[in-house]
């Protein structure tokens, strides 16, 4: 069923991206820099890829005579956002070579379909997701059984950086979180105490090929992920490779083509649990830019042109930092200044990265810092150094 005599694209045709976020704008960079040239269809002017891209079409994900344009143009078209309609990827499809495909990026959409296939999985890989249920009505949460409790109410479809989240602790909470969510389906998950997060990015070509980057650990704040460390010095050889075959399976399963990123949790027992996947280059893969012979970037190109992947080997310990809006602004006030860049760029083995947007806002990802350096506990010294200047 591999589909090998799907042809490749080369280096000098045009590779389309759906969504001009930070993402496309890294993508297209790495495309370009092979020799492609990139589209990108995102309705927003001046948006990051929109920037940098060899042509912008701008209309909505699901205008039909934009996305024939984009078809047409275009030898593989990608996704750099997760919730573009499956129908939009289908019409695609029809059209042009699409990785990753509508069916793997509608399971990620949805947390239920996503949970049921972790399950699916598990019988392979040994890792579950959370124990979970699902909260379409009333009746439901009156059947909620004590042990999912406290825990974690999500929507269902939409939600990103903790949004769509509501943490609860009792029935009455669930009754109050679901009204606020006005109805919509919701997921239940049992809170769990977790010792770290990390994450694991693997790849896989259209001839069923795939490949595996080193395990990523991952400290949030506020749901948004502040670092990623790589490697973590609290990240077992066991877990790593516990987790990597897990993402391996999942990959297979899917029969997926592209960069898929897997989020897992580490409990304090020791114990891995799978979380939830992005059907995409992730941010939690943005130190392969710079530590890793292959982006994450250069992967996605590679797979959906059909062309071999790359060589996933990490050259450098490597620690990323998310630039949030919230460093613009003097404190709690209102003014606003421009980050201390130069002295960033001082630092040995830091690799500033901005996304072109033009106005920062509190919790806006504005761009990342990379510390790359030749033992991790330079690399950690540097993120202490950049705190410091940051503030
Ligand atoms: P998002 O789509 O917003 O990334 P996640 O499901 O990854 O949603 O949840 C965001 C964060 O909330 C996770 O990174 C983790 O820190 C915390 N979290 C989510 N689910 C659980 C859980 N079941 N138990 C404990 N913490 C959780
Ligand atoms: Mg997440």
């Amino acid at each position: 069923a591999h589909q090998a005599s799907i042809p490749t694209t080369t280096p000098a045709t045009w590779l389309g991206v759906m969504g001009g976020g930070q993402l496309g704008r890294m993508f297209a960079h790495a495309a370009q820099a092979m020799g492609f040239k990139v589209a990108v269809l995102e309705q927003e002017e001046d948006c990051p890829a929109g920037q940098v891209a060899d042509r912008l079409i701008r209309t909505s994900y699901t205008d039909a005579k934009g996305l024939e344009e984009l078809a047409s143009l275009c030898g593989a078209v990608t996704t750099e956002f997760e919730n573009v309609s499956a129908d939009s990827l289908a019409a695609l499809a029809a059209k042009t070579y699409v990785a990753p495909s509508a069916a793997g990026v509608s399971i990620a959409q949805d947390r239920i379909a996503e949970k049921r296939f972790f399950v699916d999985c598990s019988a392979g890989s040994g890792v579950q997701p959370a124990p979970h249920k699902i909260i379409a009505s009333e009746a439901d949460i009156e059947a909620i059984s004590s042990d999912l409790l406290p825990g974690i109410l999500k929507t269902v479809r939409m939600g990103y950086d903790g949004k769509g989240q509501v943490r609860v602790r009792s029935i009455a909470d669930v009754k109050a979180a679901f009204a606020e969510m006005k109805g919509v389906t919701c997921l239940l998950e049992k809170m769990l105490p977790l010792a770290y997060e990390v994450s694991v990015l693997v790849a896989r070509g259209a001839d069923g090929a795939a490949v595996v980057y080193p395990i990523a650990e991952n400290v949030h704040r506020d749901g948004i992920l502040f670092t990623t460390t790589v490697p973590s010095d609290h990240v077992s050889d066991a877990v790593a490779k516990k987790a990597q075959d897990a993402a391996l399976a999942i990959i297979a399963k899917l029969d997926y083509v592209g960069v898929l990123c897997i989020e897992f949790f580490v409990l304090t027992d020791g114990a891995l649990v799978v979380n939830e996947m992005a059907p995409r280059p992730h941010n939690s893969g943005h130190y392969t830019i710079d530590a890793c012979i292959t982006s994450q970037f250069e992967q996605q190109a590679r797979a959906m042109a059909r062309l071999p992947l790359g060589d996933v080997r990490q050259h450098s310990p490597a620690v990323m930092l998310n630039i949030l809006g919230d460093i613009w602004y003097e404190g709690e006030s209102e003014n606003m200044r421009e980050p201390a860049w130069d002295k960033i760029l001082a630092l040995p083995g830091a690799h500033l990265h901005l996304y072109g947007k033009a106005q920062a806002r509190r919790a806006r990802k504005m761009g990342h810092i990379t510390f790359v350096a030749p033992t991790m506990a330079q690399a950690q010294a540097q993120l202490a150094a950049a705190c410091a200047i940051l503030g």
